[in-house]
């Protein structure tokens, strides 16, 4: 599953085939990856925005490596200084065979360290897959549409893939799930991004009980000629969600500043809607209304919040209420 996290993963610096970093990445901390499938692309989606070349799809993995191998190699890059195993693949790191196995097999290693995987949900139809997840720390989905003619048009699945079924798993593994639950949302400029996808993401967010919601786009050269959409955009599609929600804008690579005037109502306004990281802030604001921020925040008007590595400002009042962020 390649996406915001580990698209980066040609600055990183590969241990070997199977182990990668670690980085230190702002959202999951210092994170030391594992790639299910080093050898060549092992995917049941076909994704438009995918960095890797296009593919077949499939729905098992046809080479896999052992789980002796990928334990071998683990112990000798874990310590102390890691903050999360991030289970990835180039592909879907779910259709590895042995997924049960190998996490109960770096649960005995792993000490305070948590466990994450990156998946693109699809598998969780499958009930070995689904009970594989209930047992790490930390699950990172994607849910990229929720319209079948939209969802097929971006992921581009494998055949016996039904949009309808992964809603319905995902929204039953977030109430059963006790760790960190994060939903990505990958945005393709005129896919779905419309109004109407937009409201039934909305409405199946509703239903799912995350721990964060982030919102990408495209960062890298994709697969196909598609393309993302603005930082901008992405903020206006932010503030299109639920205020309940926990959603962040994980895509800042080709943001461009809008640096406009907010004034203190505007700026009380926005962060009681949709919580504001610094990054957000920096892109947003301009030089007064930043100092405009920094009264709030010196009047204990507006708070900081840390939600999973995260610091989101939030107004003080707000913080009372009932949501994640
Ligand atoms: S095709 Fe999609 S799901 Fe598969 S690796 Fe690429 S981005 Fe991830």
């Amino acid at each position: 599953m390649q996406n915001t996290l580990w698209q980066s993963a040609n600055e990183l610096v590969a241990k070997n085939n199977i182990i990668f970093g670690p980085i230190n990445s702002r959202r999951f901390g210092m994170s030391l990856g594992i790639d299910l499938s080093p050898a060549l692309k092992q995917c049941n989606f076909d994704c438009l925005y995918c960095e890797l070349a296009p593919a077949i799809t499939m729905d098992k993995q046809t080479q896999s490596i052992t789980v002796e191998e990928i334990i071998k190699e683990l112990k000798k890059h874990l310590n102390s200084s890691i903050d999360v195993i991030t289970l990835t693949a180039n592909g879907e790191p779910t259709l590895y065979p042995k997924l049960s196995q190998l996490i109960d097999a770096i649960d005995l290693i792993k000490a305070d360290t948590q466990t994450l995987i990156l998946t693109n949900s699809a598998t969780l139809v499958d009930a070995s897959v689904y009970n594989s997840l209930l047992k790490l720390d930390q699950v990172k989905l994607s849910l990229d549409a929720i319209s079948p003619d939209v969802f097929k048009k971006i992921d581009r699945p494998h055949e016996s893939i039904k949009i309808e079924d992964i809603v319905e798993k995902v929204t039953a593994f977030s109430k059963e799930y006790k760790g960190k639950l994060f939903i990505e949302i990958l945005f393709v400029h005129e896919l779905n991004d419309t109004k109407e996808e937009l409201r039934k993401l909305n409405s199946v967010l509703l239903e799912i009980d995350a721990f964060r919601v982030d919102l990408g786009t495209i960062d890298r050269p994709p697969a196909y000629p598609v393309v993302g959409i603005s930082y901008k955009e992405l903020h206006e599609i932010s503030m299109y969600f639920d205020s309940s929600l926990p959603i962040h804008i994980a895509s800042r690579i080709h943001a461009e500043p809008n640096n406009a005037p907010y004034s203190k109502e505007e700026i009380l306004n926005t962060l009681d809607k949709r919580p504001l990281t610094q990054d957000d802030i920096n892109l947003l604001l301009d030089e007064e209304s930043k100092e405009r921020l920094q009264k709030l925040i010196s009047t204990k008007e507006v708070s900081i919040k840390n939600v999973a590595n995260l610091d989101f400002l939030v107004p003080t009042s707000n913080i009372k209420r009932k949501r994640k962020t």
